[in-house]
């Protein structure tokens, strides 16, 4: 059972943790982790500065100063290497809305109601080009002035206001419209973490010998289209898109999933 939640616990331990480090440094001057998801300082002294932001101010003509650049690094490098998307299922606060709507819809069944999903998961590329051509012509960080992740997190860490209705229009969107349509259609900021997650070192492998075909992964899977290979073939799931959520893990009772360390040299041809 405790097998079963391992990782979805640990995820909401760090997702909360983080958000009340935030909520620390603002309201009692607590310097372990100050700033917001977008720019931050670690310890005092390491900053974190979320790459996609930086690259809309780059596009709108802002000039970056070293710390942000040096922020950018460490977070572009963190993920590229080993995170993958994990900020999408270990740190974004939006993750538990949508996480808490695809329960709700399994619970429910509304899956099996709309089993053909009526917009592309690549839409999300296409916002993400948008808003960077946005973010030119306007001048400003176009994204970032109408993020739901900011407004969120502005709201659990300085008091909600806008951040309420972005989290019910997220939830209902998810809910009643489309599947994973927030974060696996639309989100700019998912869709460029995928980019740079295709080369992470940290991957879910499947083994095909063990596997039972319940389809139990596929159905809570966030991203189920980056789990083409199961039942049909040992290989690790590649795509960026997966977010490293592990609820694929938890939920395979034939151990036929598990975390791997990529074999760069082992493949050949996949996706
Ligand atoms: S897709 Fe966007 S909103 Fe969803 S978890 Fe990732 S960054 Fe957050
Ligand atoms: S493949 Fe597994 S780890 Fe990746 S997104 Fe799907 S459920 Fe999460």
């Amino acid at each position: 059972m405790i097998r079963k939640y391992k990782y979805l616990v640990l995820r909401r331990s760090l997702q909360v943790s983080l958000m009340f480090l935030y909520f620390a440094g603002n309201a009692w001057g607590f310097t372990f982790l100050q700033g917001n998801l977008s720019s931050s300082l670690l310890l005092g002294f390491i900053p974190l500065s979320d790459p996609y932001a930086a690259l809309q101010m780059l596009v709108a003509g802002a000039v970056l100063s070293s710390d942000l650049l040096i922020g950018v690094l460490i977070i572009t490098l963190f993920y590229a290497s080993i995170g993958g998307r994990a900020f999408c299922s270990w740190v974004c606060p939006i993750n538990i809305i949508s996480d808490a709507s695809n329960y709700i819809r399994r619970k429910f069944g509304f899956n099996k109601i709309q089993k053909k999903q009526p917009a592309s998961r690549n839409l999300r590329y296409f916002v993400l080009f948008l808003s960077l051509i946005l973010s030119y012509f306007l001048g400003l960080s176009a994204f970032e002035f109408i993020s739901p992740i900011s407004m969120v997190h502005r709201g659990l860490v300085f008091g909600m206001g806008f951040g309420y209705g972005a989290i019910v229009i997220i939830f209902l969107f998810d809910l009643f419209v489309l599947k994973n349509g927030w974060c696996g259609h639309i989100c700019p900021l998912g869709a460029f973490y995928s980019l740079n997650a295709k080369f992470s070192l940290i991957k879910v492998d499947h083994d095909v010998q063990k596997c039972t075909a319940c389809m139990e992964c596929k159905e809570v899977c966030p991203e189920s289209q980056v789990l083409f290979m199961i039942n049909k073939e040992s290989k690790p799931v590649l795509s960026g898109e997966c977010t490293s959520c592990a609820r694929c893990i938890e939920v395979c009772n034939d151990d036929a999933l598990n975390f791997t360390i990529r074999n760069f040299k082992g493949e050949k041809n996949e996706t």
